[in-house]
């Protein structure tokens, strides 16, 4: 995806109208960016933006990428054997059954390139990851957004929203930027009746970035359904809880029918070899993973706690961030900026007056909490 950003107020005379109608993904604001602007000093800047992982990089990964730096020389390996291997054995899938990509958001585009066009369509919810329209929007595709129940997917009206010329439905679970929720009892019911009635012509893409949040009786072990359902294709990244958002990799598991088309349009070097070696690395560590998971379970708990006694409204959350209510959220928004807390404003994502906070350490959750109470304090 082009995350080429224009200047706002610029318009642009070439291209298809397809292309020139998209409003380009708004990522968090870097810290440097910020110091720059502010004229702050970086290394007091908390950056609560973009649902990183505050323990940062796994060491087992770096040592991996350590061991690894000398076949830079060379192109990586464009099938990714030995990570491919790793996670055949991890979520016991066929090898042929996973597609690797640069980060999850890759796996999105190449859904969307492989199987959408003008003429066809694809369905999504409201306030659901912004890729999934802009992936949309880039295939000259149209796309069928479906209002949102409590801030999450509406399953039963996405099955009715399913038109003839619907070719793929895109399902986050957990949703970013909301932290909603679908249990495994609603999502296999789903993706059943989708089946049944549309057999293998309406893909659905199972967006589970944050899996590895969420409290284990809530886990389901998805790539049963990719065995049971021809059309489904599920994703996951290293984005997140393993803590290698910088690498970018991310892997979809999918039968064959839909692997290989996956594999048509993906580019033959799209994964690089440090991510590749980290990433076996990071599936490879239990303990990062295990302390991740309980990091973000106590840092939620902080934040959570915090926004009540504030008496702001948040939509609970399944991921490593928080959606709160806070009114003016353009203002809060810059309060907090020139207090050197980044957060993440959800206007594009139709949500004005509330601010997504990504779960930090607890140093970061404490200051952001201090400095969101002063603010509201001194309107
Ligand atoms: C973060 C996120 C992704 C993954 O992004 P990558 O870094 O490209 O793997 C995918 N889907 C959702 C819903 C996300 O929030």
């Amino acid at each position: 995806m082009s995350t080429h950003e224009l200047k706002p107020g610029v318009t642009t005379d070439v291209g298809p109208d397809y292309v020139r109608a998209i409003a380009p993904y708004q990522a968090g604001k870097p810290i440097e960016e910020l110091a720059r602007e502010f004229k702050l000093d970086p290394a007091t800047i908390v950056k609560l933006a973009s649902n990183e992982n505050p323990l940062g990089l796994p060491a087992s990964a770096q040592r991996a990428m350590e061991a690894a730096i000398t076949t830079l020389g060379r192109y990586p390996d464009s099938n990714g054997f030995e990570l491919k291997a790793a996670l055949s054995a991890h979520y016991r899938v066929p090898a042929e059954w996973i597609t690797l990509g640069n980060g999850s958001n890759d796996l999105l585009e190449l859904a969307s390139l492989a199987l959408l066009s003008p003429g066809s369509s694809s369905v999504y919810a409201q306030h659901a990851f912004a890729v999934y329209k802009l992936a949309t929007q880039a295939r000259g595709a149209r796309h069928i957004m479906v209002s949102a129940h409590d801030y999450g997917h509406d399953l039963n009206a996405m099955f009715d929203a399913i038109a003839d010329d619907t070719s793929v439905v895109f399902i986050a679970n957990p949703n970013n930027p909301t932290g909603t929720f679908l249990p495994a009892a609603e999502v296999g019911a789903f993706l059943a009746r989708v089946h049944d009635r549309h057999g293998d012509r309406v893909t659905v893409l199972l967006d589970e970035a944050y899996n590895e949040y969420l409290d284990p009786e809530l886990r389901v072990d998805s790539a049963r359904w990719v065995e049971q359902y021809s059309n489904l294709i599920v994703s996951r990244t290293f984005s997140k809880a393993y803590g290698l958002a910088g690498l970018r990799v991310g892997f979809a598991i999918a039968q064959p029918r839909l692997t290989d088309l996956l594999n048509r349009v993906r580019q033959p070097f799209n994964v690089n070899s440090l991510a590749q070696a980290a990433a076996i690395a990071a599936l490879n560590d239990a303990a990062f993973l295990e302390q991740s998971y309980d990091l973000n379970k106590r840092g939620k708990q902080i934040l959570t706690e915090g926004f009540a006694r504030l008496g702001l409204e948040f939509v609970p959350s399944y991921g490593n961030f928080v959606l709160v209510r806070v009114g003016d959220a353009a203002r809060i928004n810059l309060e907090l900026l020139k207090r050197g807390v980044i957060v993440r404003p959800v206007v594009g994502d139709g949500l004005p007056e509330w601010l997504r906070i990504s779960i930090g350490l607890p140093e970061e959750n404490a200051r952001f909490l201090q400095e969101l109470t002063e603010i509201l304090g001194a309107p």
